[in-house]
């Protein structure tokens, strides 16, 4: 049956009274009204009032098989009518929470064959927070507990996915980072790389981890974490020598690498997982988002060989979630999975769609506002600058990029600002050429007119 239609107005209002949003500031969202969607197709996405927007966000980094795949609103609603719950507490499991377990298997390099299930990134990396530190007391070795991330990574939003976080911000609220965290500086070329070629500066950049675990002593060191391509913190790729020689190190200290996957895993740089593209072997891959395609919450861990064998055999690990291999989100997970299988769409965005939106993002590097674009697979950055001759930034108050993106959303278009002035491209990675082109098209129209606001403002 047909409902009455409720009103964008009646909507707001309600959200005004009821609802906290997540990493919104309250009173500048109630000014403007709560933008309400109601609709998904593929890449786009449909508001109350019935406009039609590209995702070119794919949601938060997580729609990546595209809306309403029938497959996976199948499995879910499949799932839901035979079992919607059970635990995996009491020596039991339901079958989809280990056909996935399998199939994650399958997917992930040679040394990850078991999976521990969370429900989000944020509970995954606090999963290998006490993942690690039990592994190295039941190694003999309690006195490895410190983890190593670095500065503007986002590993989530609970306290302890907060502290590995490198965001100021949220240090800033609650007194983060909890004890036995600390950061060492990104592998950010443009911004920190001056004087050097970019592998000297990979080299550069992964000589301080070992300063660090120096500093804090090999002894205390549990473990490193870092995303293959900092998500949040701007789409940041590293130079191709980063990632070998971060290796190296910790393997040189045998400190366990863990690669978190949440944005990176599932296809999003052209290979299953980020580690692949960049060729890396971890001891640990959190992943999430892309797992179910964001239809469901679910998140997790991949445990290597190493770790699993000592804690699978060290008694119980007293760690884990209701909702831990929850029967519905594992159903939608071995849809989607399967379905990217099948329709060979990590091989896609490798072989066609990742290049093709390499190319047509170069073709912006001609504009007055665009000082380079950073990017791999289907993630993508637009750095904004000032001066295109020395990339200098935008005061950050400006907030130049927030501007562009509501010239681009007005356009019919979803794109992220984010810190340092970037602009986010990441879709769905079932996008066609076709759909990029018009990605692409839409940018350049929302640049050419944040310029001319820019010029009316005074600021350019
Ligand atoms: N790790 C990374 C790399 C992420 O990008 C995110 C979310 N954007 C998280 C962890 C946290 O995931 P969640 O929001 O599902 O808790």
């Amino acid at each position: 049956m047909q409902s009455t239609k409720r009103d964008t107005a009646s909507w707001q209002a309600a959200d005004k009274a009821h609802f906290i949003h997540p990493f919104t500031d309250g009173a500048s969202l109630h000014k403007e009204g709560t933008r309400i969607i109601t609709g998904g197709e593929g890449v786009w996405i449909r508001d109350n009032d019935d406009n039609v927007l590209l995702d070119g966000m794919a949601g938060l980094w997580c729609v990546n098989a595209g809306y309403g795949q029938p497959k996976l609103i199948e499995a879910a609603s499949e799932q839901l009518k035979s079992l919607a719950y059970y635990n995996a507490f009491f020596h039991t499991a339901v079958p989809s929470s280990i056909e996935l377990a399998e199939l994650l298997a399958e997917v992930s390099p040679a040394q990850f064959k078991r999976v521990y299930y969370s429900n989000s990134g944020s509970e995954g990396n606090d999963t290998v927070i006490r993942l690690v530190r039990h592994y190295w007391d039941l190694v003999g070795k309690p006195e490895r507990k410190t983890l190593i991330a670095r500065n503007f990574a986002y590993h989530g939003s609970t306290i302890g996915g907060a502290s590995l976080s490198g965001m100021p911000w949220m240090h800033a609220q609650g007194d983060l980072p909890i004890p036995g965290i600390v950061h060492i500086e990104q592998p950010h070329y443009e911004a920190l790389g001056s004087g050097l070629t970019r592998e000297q500066f990979g080299l550069k950049a992964a000589s301080w981890l070992e300063e660090k675990i120096i500093e804090v002593g090999p002894e205390n060191v549990a473990a490193f974490i870092a995303e293959p391509v900092q998500g949040a913190g701007g789409v940041v790729v590293p130079p191709s020598s980063y990632w070998p020689e971060i290796q190296r190190i910790c393997r040189k200290y045998d400190i366990l690498l863990v690669s978190d996957e949440v944005i990176c895993g599932f296809g999003r740089t052209g290979n299953w997982w980020g580690c692949q593209t960049f060729g890396y072997e971890p001891d640990l891959m959190t992943f999430a988002k892309g797992v179910t395609s964001g239809y469901v919450p679910l998140g997790g861990v991949m445990v290597s060989d190493r770790v699993a064998d000592v804690v699978e055999n060290g008694g119980i690990f007293n760690h884990g979630y209701t909702y831990s291999g929850h029967p519905v989100a594992c159903a939608v997970g071995v849809a989607n999975v399967k379905l990217l299988i099948q329709e060979k769409i990590v091989d896609y965005v490798r072989e066609d769609a990742g290049p093709y939106l390499a190319e047509k993002l170069a073709t912006l590097n001609d504009h007055p506002l665009v000082g380079y674009t950073d990017g791999i697979g289907l993630m993508w950055a637009i750095q904004i600058v000032k001066d295109k001759s020395t990339n200098a930034l935008f005061d950050y108050d400006k907030q130049v990029n927030a501007i562009c993106r509501e010239f681009a959303r007005k356009n019919g278009l979803i794109i992220r600002a984010i810190v340092n002035d970037r602009m986010i491209i990441a879709p769905p990675l079932v996008i066609s050429r076709a759909e990029i082109d018009r990605v692409v098209e839409i940018t350049r129209r929302s640049l050419d007119e944040t310029l001319v606001e820019l010029q009316l403002r005074g600021w350019f």
